[in-house]
């Protein structure tokens, strides 16, 4: 940003001007039509100190672009922590959701062929007398389950933190609307 400096008007005021300006017109806020200076003669005026609410228009927040920034920015980060961390526990998960029916089957068969004939009748008759109690899940498909619901969880997790990354980008390039 060039050099700027402070002109004074009759009504006290002081308008800024760039030598951009230097043997031109400017126009108070009283009203009144001032001439600008040549580069020589701006030289002569105060100089202007650095020019914050020129340098912050940019950046001016509404209070609305402000919190979509903020809550987008916010939306994001939660969600993409909530997606890394639901990927550790669909990872985990999907070490196990591999059906092991044949193996336990095998593994059964093999402890039955073991058993001597007391044995063999005594858990039968521990089956019979017992029954096979509740029916337990199979831990894989507990296992598919919660894959099923964390890859749920992640897509939600993931849409969010895409729309709150959109609503932070969009808030950056909403053009601030100038008072
Ligand atoms: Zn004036």
């Amino acid at each position: 940003m060039s050099a700027q400096y402070l002109l004074p008007c009759a009504c006290g005021q002081k308008v800024r001007v760039e030598p951009a300006q230097a043997g031109g017109q400017v126009a108070c806020a009283c009203g009144a039509k001032l001439y600008v200076p040549t580069l020589r003669g701006l030289r002569q005026l105060e100089a202007a100190p650095p020019d914050k609410s020129v340098r912050s228009a940019g950046r001016q927040w509404g209070p609305v672009r402000g919190a979509m920034f903020s809550i987008g920015l916010l939306v994001t980060v939660i969600s993409l922590l909530v997606l890394a961390y639901t990927y550790l526990q669909f990872a985990a998960a999907s070490d196990w959701t591999q059906d092991q029916t044949p193996l336990i089957h095998e593994a059964e068969g093999q402890a039955i062929e073991k058993m001597g004939l007391m044995e063999s009748l005594e858990a039968f008759y521990i089956l019979r007398n017992e029954g096979l109690g509740e029916p337990v899940e199979p831990f894989w498909v507990t296992a598919q389950k919660v894959v099923a619901e964390k890859r749920a969880l992640m897509i939600g997790a993931g849409s969010l933190a895409l729309a709150g990354a959109i609503a932070a980008i969009a808030s950056l390039l909403i053009r601030p609307a100038r008072a």
